[in-house]
């Protein structure tokens, strides 16, 4: 039989109720066999995330020698959700134990990760299924990397004896034997993690959203979602910002061909994004799949005669930019110019003199330019490369909107346009853009 795993993050978790909707979905299907949670997340708005909640009590550990009274929220949230799922689970124990062993470790990631444990402690209680601990299988590397064949094959030994096993994400053992998280938002990885390691048929992650949307809907009202989008497409994607899935969760998965599904917990209807590898990704029949951008961009622009024929130019003007530690998003260039798009985040004003003046010094151009405030917006899909005139639509929807272009960059794999213009025509780029290929 084919087995599905199924992540669900922290809105799923929220509370007794949630996971109730949890139950039904893992209940209504049997190949969804393997289940992976995140820590609880916010109620309502203004509420407080468990994993904030535990690095606060971490604060007041390393502040005051003890967790004072800092664990109290902690411990009322799970026991409320024990509550409301009216479980015979005896959760005072677990916490009086869970809160000796976080000042007895006195770590950070330990005290962070504790969010997720009793998440899928009291998860795996209510699903009748085993509570296998990401301690015992999910190991990393030296360098912090994760350990992927010692961890596949222990946690595909781990679960494959299960009926149904529930693990918590976020976190697993580092070599030296402690416990050590992800970076934040890393359960998504713990779930292709073991997607991969069972081999999964599909990677369901359960969100608050039914998929994604074709464009940033702050910007644009009601976007249409994306049914179907390939795994290039979405990291051109998140890249620029659209984010329901932590992009380092894509690898794990990507490489075994397994595909995700984006789901929504509270509209298990709706059929939410497949997200496919590009060996099974047909186009649905749409030239671009979304939109998306970041603003603030510094772009040197860089002109001198000749330049197509020096040898080493360009090479030259990246060590200049590399000896400061920064990294360039992205090199358009003509015969005699070239530009250098940077994260503007990434330059304080005297890095980016420095780097001026060894340009200057190295390559002595005709002209040095320093453009702040620049927007990048990306438009992607697979079927711009195979369709005529799309360009022109894009440019000329552009110009409609009364927005100047300062720079235009296609990728090589003609699946996307990356065009730089002010912060201030952000917003309005993005929605002639939208408008010209989905309205
Ligand atoms: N609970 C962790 C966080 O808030 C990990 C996760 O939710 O994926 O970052």
């Amino acid at each position: 039989m084919s087995v599905k795993v199924c992540k669900f993050g922290g809105t799923s978790m929220a509370d007794g109720n949630v996971i109730k909707r949890v139950k039904a979905i893992t209940d209504d299907d049997e190949e969804r066999k393997f289940v992976v949670v995140s820590a609880p997340g916010k109620r309502y708005s203004g509420d407080i995330k468990v994993t904030d909640m535990l690095y606060e009590c971490h604060k007041k550990l390393m502040s005051e020698g003890s967790l004072g009274d800092s664990f109290a929220a902690v411990r009322d949230r799970f026991t409320s959700i024990v509550k409301e799922l009216g479980l015979d689970f005896d959760i005072k124990s677990v916490l009086d134990e869970t809160e000796r062993r976080i000042e007895r470790e006195c770590s950070e990631d330990f005290t962070a990760s504790r969010g997720e444990y009793l998440s899928a402690r009291i998860t795996a209680k209510a699903l009748g299924a085993e509570f296998v601990d990401a301690e015992d299988v999910i190991f990393f590397k030296e360098d912090g990397s994760l350990d992927s064949a010692r961890t596949y094959k222990a946690v595909d030994d781990a679960v494959c004896k299960c009926a149904r096993a529930v693990l918590p994400g976020f976190y697993g053992k580092g070599a030296d034997g402690k416990v050590k998280t992800f970076s934040r938002g890393g359960s998504d990885i713990s779930g292709a993690v073991v997607a991969r390691a069972v081999n999964a048929s599909v990677y369901e992650n359960w969100t608050d959203v039914s998929g994604f949307l074709a464009c940033d809907p702050r910007i644009v009202d009601n976007p249409k979602r994306i049914k179907r989008i390939s795994y290039k497409e979405l990291r051109e994607l998140s890249y620029m910002g659209a984010n329901v899935l932590h992009s380092d969760s894509i690898f794990p998965v990507r490489k075994a061909n397994i595909p995700i599904v984006i789901k929504n917990t509270f509209r298990p209807e709706d059929e939410g994004t497949e997200i496919l590898p590009s060996s099974r990704y047909t186009p649905l029949g749409n030239v671009v799949t979304g939109v998306a951008g970041k603003k603030n961009f510094t772009v040197i622009f860089i002109e001198k005669s000749h330049m197509n024929s020096e040898i080493g130019f360009i090479g030259k003007v990246l060590c200049a930019v590399a000896a400061e530690g920064v990294s360039v998003e992205h090199i358009p260039s003509g015969i005699d110019t070239m530009s250098l798009v940077i994260e503007s985040c990434q330059l304080t004003d005297s890095k980016l003199g420095k780097i001026t003046e060894d340009i200057k010094e190295s390559v002595n151009p005709d002209l040095i330019r320093i453009i702040e405030n620049i927007a990048l917006i990306a438009t992607v899909g697979h079927g711009m490369s195979s369709s005529v005139g799309t360009s022109a639509r894009l440019f000329n929807a552009i110009a409609a909107a009364d927005v100047n272009i300062k720079m235009i960059d296609q990728g090589s794999s003609e699946m996307n346009i990356i065009v730089g213009v002010k912060n201030d025509d952000y917003e309005k780029c993005i929605s002639a853009i939208y408008s010209e290929f989905f309205r």
